[in-house]
């Protein structure tokens, strides 16, 4: 129901069009070595987290002005377990609708935690009012990820964790970070003479092992992180740490619009056996040749924003550090009251995926006759639009407290 009302509230409300959703960056310390990361445990870095008084303040804040999502995000959010499940309790207590948070999942790492641990932290999240919670996996192939993120282990820890969730009412999601290793061996930059087929079809073999990676192992939902690279971001002035220019990370325009055509043509085999977040309809403007004019207006900065945690003070989103919003929840209202929805820089896909589906709707609200006649809007992103809705409604909004249900496609 909260993203239901997120849904409605976004479509009908006028600027500064709030309740929306705030990420929260409480720390970028880590433990993982993704060497696509600027956060990762030997950068070189100051570390920094953000006090709880602020992270409770900003809540408070979120709390009274209607915010309907929070994400707390890192550095690896977990660092600190009973810090986070404080910070969860706090926000459940304000009556946050939708509370998200995720792992690189450490704490599964065999010897990490020991089974007398591991067992009441899941029970103390799964007690909690987190709503989804993600495991990020950055390859199908075992060796490759555990060896990229430096965890040896983790994913036998994941696959024999996943049940214990489950029993107790949590449903976590795998979340795959696009990069180049997502199938083991790194898929090597396009060359300006190749065609495309080769690189498109290492990517499609990759995405799919993934999805069937994730369902084997007993995930029951996956989410699909688009790449956090400098180039697609434009600016260079990124706030959020794990904006990389890693070559694993790092994609041309083309290479990106094929990598995305990869994932919209794989994802229909595999929504029937994970829920698959990513929507169809994204995937498709993304592809296209054109994609920036195909593309709604972010609305980060207007409906959904950023709190770093170097300053607590919020921007319009991880990639616009230049653009300092003051660190009040409260005055976000006035900050973000005269702006308008302009940018298309990035492909964070937090921003992204939401401001997309969004968009289509307001569109149809505002313009029902043109949008149902297709002449502003692409018919087939049209039919991707309502295909991923009637999905989305199958897969119950994607509640991580609910099992699958039996039917959806
Ligand atoms: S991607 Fe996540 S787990 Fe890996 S180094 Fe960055 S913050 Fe840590
Ligand atoms: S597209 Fe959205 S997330 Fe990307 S830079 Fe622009 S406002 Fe930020």
């Amino acid at each position: 129901m909260a993203l239901l009302s997120e849904f409605l509230a976004l479509a009908f409300a006028p600027p500064p069009r709030l309740p929306g959703q705030l990420v929260i960056q409480i720390t970028n310390y880590c433990n993982g070595s993704c060497p696509q990361c600027g956060m990762r445990r030997e950068a070189g870095i100051s570390r920094v987290k953000l006090p709880a008084e602020t992270i409770k303040q900003a809540l408070r804040d979120c709390a009274k002005h209607g915010v309907a999502a929070v994400s707390f995000t890192g550095g690896e959010p977990f660092i600190n377990i009973p810090e986070i499940l404080t910070l969860l309790d706090y926000a459940g207590s304000l009556k946050i609708p939708c509370l998200r948070s995720g792992t690189n999942g450490y704490m599964f790492v065999p010897g990490a935690e020991g089974p007398d641990r591991l067992i009441p932290f899941i029970e103390a999240l799964a007690k909690s009012p987190l709503r989804n919670f993600w495991i990020s996996m950055d390859s199908a192939d075992t060796k490759t990820h555990e060896r990229l993120r430096g965890l040896p282990g983790v994913i036998g820890g994941i696959t024999r964790a996943l049940p214990e969730f489950h029993a107790r009412g949590l449903y976590p999601a795998a979340n795959l970070g696009i990069n180049r290793c997502i199938a083991g061996e790194m898929i090597p930059p396009l060359g300006e003479a190749e065609d495309g087929g080769a690189f498109f079809e290492s990517f499609r073999r990759g995405f799919a092992a993934f999805f069937a990676k994730a369902a084997g192992m007993g995930f029951t939902m996956a989410n699909v992180c688009y790449p956090m690279s400098f180039e697609s971001a434009g600016t260079g002035k990124a706030a959020y740490g794990a904006i990389s220019d890693n070559i694993m990370v790092s994609f041309s325009r083309r290479e990106l619009r094929l990598v995305f055509r990869a994932l919209l043509e794989t994802i229909p085999d595999f929504r029937k056996s994970i829920r698959i977040f990513t929507p169809l309809s994204v995937l498709y403007a993304l592809s296209r040749e054109n994609s920036r004019e195909l593309l709604f207006p972010c609305l980060g900065g207007i409906c959904y924003f950023y709190m770093d945690s170097r300053d607590g003070h919020i921007y319009p989103c991880g990639y616009r550090g230049g653009e300092d919003m003051g660190a009040s929840v409260a005055e976000l209202r006035k900050s973000a009251k005269n702006q308008k929805p302009f940018c298309s820089e990035c492909h964070w896909e937090c921003f992204m995926d939401p401001s997309q589906l969004f968009g289509i709707l307001r569109y149809a609200i505002r313009h029902p006759f043109k949008a149902y006649a297709g002449k502003a809007l692409d018919r087939e992103r049209m039919r991707l639009w309502f295909a991923d809705i009637k999905y989305y409604l199958a897969c119950g909004l994607f509640d991580g407290r609910k099992p699958p249900a039996k039917t959806r496609g």
